[in-house]
Parts: structure tokens; C-alpha cells; sequence
């Protein structure tokens, strides 16, 4: 049983707060109930305590203060989790978005970023050097859940997942010390971070191998949803055998309305989002057989790497309500085909969507053990999001979602890729890592045995 923050003497705070040189944030302090909204507008919780870190000193302090005094501790990052994991109720909040800083290597084609950065910050530091780190494919999404969960995105085929990217880490450890991980240190809990969430402890750096991407050739292309089957069937086995350089995940979605055109205003749809990354020269022909499929609409260009990385921040701002549910798929056969036309032609909300990633070319090619990361087989991670900005519609975004995924779960790969789960249990994290829990099980045992980094996708200590 946790100690709730409020149930702490006020000299005991006092004395925290005479060691960090970020802010707390009390439930009596007015920006209180700013600070504890996340993107997912349906998590409503109350954490006890906030302390805004400013550097790693801070973090370790935290972290020695919430031990200390037998607190829930929950670690914010980007804030962008659907099951609300970056915050708690009654316990303390390390939040880490003041620990922001990029530096771009341009000699080794390395970046290194703070625990706390954005994706559209790290995107904005590496473009002017015709540089990117592979992420995901929105702006607003924190670095550090996004990486220790996988990353999954446009350069996903050509450079892998952000994982496969990421070459150091600097740590906070339950016990509050600080380590650093690599190839060569702490071996363990660097393979752990690659996928295992933020079960090891607080990442207060991470270093990143960039890749040459500047200009690339992408952009939306859709058909009616009436022809679901029909594009999907195409779609896989075009993408299975594409070129590493052209990546493109497909959905069932609505065209909520500008900036696309007005024609297509609320109509359902299956669509497909390219992103090419090869020479432009050459970018043409690698389209030409997506537009032999005649697709109703198409807005596919050359365009700079943070263009596409920023083309969905508008539609989808932060404080909405979002309802997730997941999982990894091999195929695209026939039956789950007319689930996808079914559910795809009754999507309740404008902005409620089914997405499914690649996981094919350069991510496929690490070893399923390589990382924690255990569905390199599987050919998509899929993901179905209930979406609208009115809480009048929570309950009937949730439903669909929910319906969808029994409908299609019975022809999954029997696990999702943990960062596009909201809270589902025990028994769906270890179908999450398969193969991989029981390391991740050993390596929290060692480094984290009271389980003091609970509110995450949670791997328990092996007994
Ligand atoms: C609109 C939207 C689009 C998305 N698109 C993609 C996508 O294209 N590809 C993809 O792979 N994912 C995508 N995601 C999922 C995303 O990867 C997860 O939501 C991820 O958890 C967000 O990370 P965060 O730091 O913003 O979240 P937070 O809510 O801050 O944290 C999530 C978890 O990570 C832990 N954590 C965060 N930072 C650290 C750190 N520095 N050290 C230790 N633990 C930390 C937290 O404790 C928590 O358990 C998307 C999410 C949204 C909402």
C-alpha cells in the first residue's frame, strides 16, 4: 500500500522543495489542474505532487524523495499515452519536461536529446543538417515513451524502428543512482530499454543515430471505403515487396473536412499515407503502380521530413477524447478484409480511425530477441482509435472501438506493440513481449525488484 502525498507532513515537502531547482506543483496551486491534463482528454487523474525537473540532479532527488516516502510514482514524458502513464493518482509525478536539449553530431550523424524533448524539436534541430531520427508520425509525441516503447513510423522500412536507432541511454535507477547504457555498459538494461517502456527507470538522455533525410515524397492517398477489400488486398502484397525506401500504413478513416477538399468532406474511406525516401529522381516510378490503383484522391509530393512529421498536429490537438485498442497482424486475409469494410464503413466519429503500420524492411530484419520488441515477424502493428473533442461522445467512440477490435483480434498475432495499448492488464503486456518477458522479467528483478516504476505498461519483477 502507497503512501498518498497528501498524507505527508508540509515541512516534509518544504524539505524537497529546498532541494530541486524546478517547480512543484500542489492540488492548492492554481496552474494545479492545467498541469495535470494530458493529451488523452478522458484520463482524469490526481496525482499529489508534480515536480518539474530541470536537470538530472533533480530526477535523482525525486526519485530518492518518492522512495524515501513509499510514494506511486508515475514519469511524464510527452504526456501523449493514451492510458494517461505518465501520471498518478495521489502519488508524485516526475515530469521531465523541462529536461530539453538537442545536439546534432554531424560528423558521427548523431543526436542527442533530453529525456523530456518532443519529436518536432528533435525534427527541427536535425533537418537544417539534412538529418532525422526515425520516429512516429506526429509532431507532438514525447521522445522518451515513444522510444522505450519501439517507434514505429515513416522511415520504420528504411531505417527501422527508433529503437533500432538508439545507441545510449543515461539513466536513473530506482535505487537513484545513474548509469549509463550502451553497447558495451550495463549491456542488460540496454537491451531492456529497447522496447520494455519505462520499467527500468527515468532515461534522462538518450543518443540517437540520424540518417540523411531531407526532402521526401509522401503524402495521403484514398479510395472509397466500399473498395476496402479490394486496396487492402493490393496493399499487402505491394508493401511486402516495395523498396525499403517507400513506406505507407493504410487506414479506415473519415476526411473530417479542410484542409482537404470540400467534395470529400465526412465520407469514409480506406486510405493509405506514403512516405518515400529515396531519390527523388526516382520517386515517380515508385508511385506509378500506386496510381494504376486509382485512388478518389491523392496529395502525394515532395515535401521536407518535418512536413510530414507535422501533417495530422491540426487535426489532432491535444485534450480530445481518445479511446485505443490494439495489435500486431501477418496477414491481411479475406476475413479480416470485410471486418475492416464493416467497421471501417461505420466509424462513428470524424476523426475515429484504424491505422496499420508496416513492420517490414529494415524492421523486420532485427532478430526477434534482438530486442524486447517481439513482434519483428508479424507484418503490421495496428492500432483502432475511438477519437472526438466532445465528452458526450466518449461512450460511443469506446464501443466501436471495442466491437472492431473483437472482430479483427481473433486474426491477430496475438499481441500489440505496447505504446498503442491504454491499460489492458497483466496478461496483455506478456502477450506484448512473448518470448522477450521473461529477460525483461530477470532484468527488472536486478534493477528495479520493488517494482517502484509501476505506472507503465508493467513488467513485474520474476520471483
Ligand atoms: C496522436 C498520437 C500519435 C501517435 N503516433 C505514434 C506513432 O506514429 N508511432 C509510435 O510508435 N507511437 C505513436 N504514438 C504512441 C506513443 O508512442 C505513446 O503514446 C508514447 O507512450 C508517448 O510517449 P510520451 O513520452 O509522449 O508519453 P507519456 O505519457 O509522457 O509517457 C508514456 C510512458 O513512457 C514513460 N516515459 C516517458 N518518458 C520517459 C523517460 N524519459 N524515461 C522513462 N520513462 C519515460 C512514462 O513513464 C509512461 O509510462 C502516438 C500517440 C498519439 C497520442
Amino acid at each position: 500500500m502507497k503512501t498518498a502525498v497528501k498524507s505527508l507532513g508540509s515541512s516534509i515537502i518544504d524539505d524537497f522543495a529546498s532541494q530541486i531547482r524546478g517547480e512543484l506543483i500542489l492540488p492548492e496551486n492554481s496552474n494545479y489542474d492545467d498541469t495535470r491534463k494530458v493529451y488523452n482528454g478522458m484520463i482524469n487523474k490526481h496525482p499529489g505532487l508534480f515536480v518539474k525537473c530541470v536537470d538530472v540532479a533533480d530526477v535523482i532527488y525525486s526519485v530518492n524523495f518518492a522512495r524515501e516516502n513509499n510514494l506511486l510514482v508515475a514519469v511524464r514524458g510527452g504526456g501523449h499515452n493514451a492510458g494517461g502513464l505518465g501520471l498518478c493518482e495521489d502519488g508524485l509525478v516526475i515530469d521531465l519536461s523541462g529536461i530539453k536539449f538537442i545536439h546534432v553530431d554531424t560528423t558521427e550523424k548523431t543526436v542527442r536529446v533530453g529525456g523530456g524533448n518532443l519529436w518536432g524539436e528533435v525534427d527541427h534541430a536535425t533537418h537544417p543538417f539534412g538529418l532525422a531520427v526515425p520516429a512516429g508520425i506526429i509532431s507532438t509525441t514525447g521522445v522518451g515513451g515513444l522510444t522505450l516503447g519501439g517507434g514505429v513510423g515513416h522511415l520504420s522500412r528504411k531505417y527501422g524502428l527508433t529503437i533500432d536507432n538508439l545507441l545510449e541511454a543515461d539513466m536513473v535507477l530506482a535505487d537513484g543512482s545513474f548509469v549509463t547504457v550502451n553497447a558495451n555498459q550495463n549491456v542488460d538494461l540496454y537491451w531492456a530499454i529497447r522496447g520494455g517502456g519505462g520499467n527500468f527507470g527515468i532515461v534522462t538522455s538518450f543518443k540517437f543515430q540520424a540518417h540523411p533525410v531531407k526532402t521526401v515524397f509522401g503524402g495521403p492517398t484514398f479510395w472509397p471505403i466500399e473498395k476496402t477489400e479490394e486496396v487492402m488486398s493490393w496493399y499487402h502484397d505491394f508493401i511486402m515487396n516495395a523498396p525499403d525506401e517507400l513506406n505507407g500504413f493504410i487506414a479506415t478513416m473519415v476526411v473530417p473536412g479542410p484542409p482537404f477538399p470540400e467534395h470529400l468532406h465526412n465520407k469514409k474511406f480506406v486510405g493509405i499515407i506514403w512516405c518515400y525516401v529515396g531519390d527523388l529522381d526516382k520517386a515517380e516510378e515508385a508511385f506509378a503502380p500506386i496510381r494504376a490503383m486509382n485512388p478518389i484522391f491523392e496529395h502525394v509530393g515532395p515535401m521536407p521530413y518535418p512536413a510530414i512529421q507535422t501533417l495530422f498536429d491540426g487535426l489532432l490537438p491535444p485534450g480530445m477524447q481518445w479511446y485505443w485498442r490494439a495489435d500486431c497482424f501477418n496477414d491481411l486475409g479475406p476475413e479480416i478484409r470485410a471486418q475492416h469494410l464493416k467497421f471501417g464503413s461505420s466509424i462513428p466519429t470524424p476523426l475515429s480511425q484504424m491505422h496499420l503500420y508496416p513492420i517490414s524492411g529494415v524492421a523486420s530484419r532485427v532478430g526477434k530477441e534482438e530486442t524486447p520488441w517481439a513482434f519483428r515477424d508479424a507484418n503490421y502493428a495496428g492500432v483502432i482509435v475511438g477519437v472526438d473533442p466532445d465528452p458526450a461522445n466518449a461512450e460511443k467512440i469506446t464501443e466501436w472501438c471495442k466491437a472492431y477490435w473483437d472482430a479483427t483480434h481473433p486474426y491477430s498475432a496475438g499481441g500489440a506493440y505496447s505504446n498503442f495499448m491504454m491499460d489492458e492488464g497483466q496478461e496483455r503486456v506478456k502477450a506484448s513481449y512473448k518470448h522477450n518477458y521473461d529477460r525483461l522479467a530477470r532484468i527488472k528483478k536486478e534493477f528495479d525488484p520493488s517494482n517502484f516504476f509501476s505506472v507503465n505498461q508493467n513488467i513485474r519483477p520474476s520471483e
